[in-house]
């Protein structure tokens, strides 16, 4: 990193000019830079820094093959960096700025490290809603690279405390816009082979709004645990220090539970309501933050059922993942007391 580190990351306000400013100045440093975004908290830095892209897989201790999302602030800015097939334009004219990625073919003259590619051929990026992040991007005039402010495989971050629990004095700035409105990560579509789009993650734009323009997308399998094709896809992911049992509808007196919807019979003080509306689009903006509130109450969080309609895909996907941990250490707990 070339900028040290502070002991102690400042929380600045994102509609503070002064602290954008700083935020600049950290940037074009090869600093990191925590920005609040229409989907999660992202970490964001400078794409062609080599070192800033290394401080950035530092902090999160990330693995280095899984590649970062590259941001950027137009659909032109966007197409120096990758060849989008007429699909791939049509998605991004009908859907950005919003919390879509598209993976694309890099162009021969991406400016981009390959670091934060891990050294694929292929690029992942995205033209974000928010305003906090294209502004840097403009302001810096480069794209920056912007994984989730959080550990890797932690729970994603949707609040600038968030953010501090989990990297504080490990990044350089936390820009604090308040709760994230969408809550979930971008959906990613895969464009490498032009005529079968394929959805690599379900997000924030749901899966039947996408297909009006793509057609049935296909849902690729990972190709392997330890590098999988897009590796929030890996099964261990999004994972709180709590075991979590999922679809119940009928807590255990000893476990905390998320609910959604009415719960009249449900009183005790570790209850989370994702939506007591039924709202899917609700569920997803609340879904980290009751995952983050739980885990700081109890060891044990059951979880109630969630329909896979719209938003519903990638509320789901991410509470599989969260609980894959739970599932593979009962795994392990029962193999131990039958051997
Ligand atoms: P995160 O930044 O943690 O929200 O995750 C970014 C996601 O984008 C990860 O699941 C990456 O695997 C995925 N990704 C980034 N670049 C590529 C790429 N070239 N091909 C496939 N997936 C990618
Ligand atoms: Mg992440």
């Amino acid at each position: 990193m070339i900028l040290p580190l502070p002991v102690e990351t400042p929380i600045q306000s994102a509609s503070d000019p002064q602290a954008l400013a700083d935020a600049v100045a950290i940037l074009a440093q090869g600093g990191c830079v925590a920005v609040p975004t229409e989907t999660v908290y992202g970490l964001a830095c400078d794409a062609r820094h080599r070192e800033a892209v290394a401080g950035v897989y530092a902090a999160k201790r990330r693995p280095g093959f899984n590649p970062l999302i590259v941001h950027v602030d137009s659909l032109e800015r966007a197409r120096t960096l990758v060849d989008l097939s007429s699909k791939g334009l049509a998605l991004a004219r009908a859907f950005w700025p919003g919390p879509l990625t598209l993976v694309a073919p890099k162009t021969a003259f991406a400016a981009v490290s390959d670091l934060a590619t891990a050294r694929l051929d292929s690029l992942a990026v995205r033209w974000p809603k928010s305003r906090t992040l294209t502004h840097l991007v403009k302001a810096v005039g480069r794209p920056l690279a912007a994984p989730s402010a959080n550990a890797s495989g932690t729970v994603s971050p949707t609040r600038a405390e968030h953010v501090k629990k989990s990297l504080n004095g490990c990044i350089h700035l936390i820009l604090d816009g308040g709760p994230c409105p969408v809550g979930v990560e971008s959906t990613i579509i895969s464009l490498l082979d032009p005529d079968r789009p394929d959805l690599l993650r379900p997000g924030g734009v749901p899966r039947s709004s996408l297909e009006t323009i793509t057609g049935p997308l296909c849902h690729q399998a990972p190709l392997s645990e330890t590098a999988p094709s897009s590796p929030g896809q890996s099964n261990r992911h999004y994972a709180p220090r709590a075991r979590m049992r999922l679809n119940v509808t009928r807590p255990e007196p000893d476990e905390a539970y998320l609910g959604f919807g009415p719960h009249p019979e449900i009183e005790h003080s570790r209850f989370f309501n994702l939506s007591q509306s039924q709202c899917l689009a609700e569920a997803a903006a609340n879904l980290f933050a009751g995952l983050h509130w739980l885990d700081s109450k109890t060891d044990q969080i059951a979880v109630a059922p969630i329909p896979e309609a719209g938003l519903g895909e990638a509320i789901n996907d991410r509470l599989h993942r969260a609980a894959a941990h739970s599932e593979s250490m009962s795994a392990i707990a029962s193999g131990s007391r039958s051997a």
